[in-house]
């Protein structure tokens, strides 16, 4: 099979330099492109030198036709209105499009659906295979176990963070609604502060922490009448991210145009 040609947009960020060590280390995939916004200032550097693996042989570029030269698909770990760009593009040209963005407002996540049509997508708020199998696991939990347990997804990321709760939580919040059989807009608490009253049945609860560099830490409690279960999943390198976001680029290109999530990658949709 012909080595797939990427293209890493918001290439100097965190995630950005640990897709561009991803491609690098895959033998089945190449940088094609570079891209970040204009202003940024790793603009005309070697995006391989940034990440630390050698050069390239290219520059960040703010030029989104030169970045999209030769591209069969779109690494995205950036930001909404940027990936929502992004996907039209993509939707346009029919590309691969991995978008590990987070934080979209429901009319943004809308959009986004909308305008990739066309393109072959990849979207997840997580790309790793640990918090995906935690996901079906919480499901499956949330299947079993009744209302009278109550949900509480708990998550902790590094100070710099933007959006909460974080993309994961949102996911493992979906996957126990999707277990419960219940809409998790409808059957949420996102904050609680001051006379909350009670805990209302069958709600499915979040709570965020952030501080330091934790790369991201999340759990799922099942708090019944007395006893507890907690599934937990703990990100100890964001290559990993970037690994699964490879993998998705590999899979994604074979499939016909569509949505499909890490599970449809992984092999853990039930
Ligand atoms: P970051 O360090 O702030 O990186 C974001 C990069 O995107 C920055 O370089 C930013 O440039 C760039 N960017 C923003 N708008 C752009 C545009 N219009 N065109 C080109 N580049 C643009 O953040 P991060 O920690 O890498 O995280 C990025 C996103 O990935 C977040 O939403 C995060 O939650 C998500 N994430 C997802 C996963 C997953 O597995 N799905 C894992 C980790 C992180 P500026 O600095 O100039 O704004």
């Amino acid at each position: 099979m012909a080595e797939m040609k990427l293209l890493v947009i918001g290439a100097g960020g965190r995630m950005g330099r640990m897709l561009v060590k991803a491609v690098d280390a895959e033998p089945q995939t190449r940088l094609s492109g570079a891209l970040e916004r204009a202003g940024a200032p790793g603009l005309g550097q070697d995006p391989g030198t940034l990440a630390g693996v050698g050069a390239a042989g290219l520059a960040i570029t703010d030029d989104l036709e030169t970045a999209l030269v030769g591209a069969d698909g779109i690494l995205d770990f950036t930001a909404p209105e940027a990936t929502l760009a992004m996907a039209r593009i993509a939707g346009e040209r029919g590309l691969v499009h991995i978008i590990g963005t987070t934080g979209f407002t429901p009319d943004q996540f809308a959009a986004l659906r909308e305008v990739s049509r066309g393109a072959r997508v990849v979207q997840s708020g997580n790309m790793s295979l640990g918090v995906n199998l935690l996901a079906s696991l919480v499901r499956r939990a949330a299947r079993s176990l009744g209302a009278d347990w109550d949900i509480e997804v708990l998550e902790m990321h590094h100070r710099m963070k933007v959006d909460a709760p974080s993309g994961t939580a949102l996911l493992l919040g979906e996957a126990a609604a999707s277990g419960r059989g219940i809409d998790l807009g409808a059957h949420s608490v996102r904050s609680r502060d001051g006379q909350t009253g009670a805990r209302p049945v069958g709600d499915i609860g979040f709570a965020t922490l952030r501080g330091g560099t934790v790369i991201g830490d999340h759990s799922v409690i099942f708090a019944g009448e007395g006893e507890r279960i907690e599934l937990a999943h703990r990100a100890e390198d964001r290559g990993l991210f970037a690994r699964g976001a490879i993998r998705a680029a590999l899979w994604v290109r074979d499939q016909p145009p569509g949505y499909y999530t890490m599970s449809d990658v992984l092999g853990l949709a039930d």
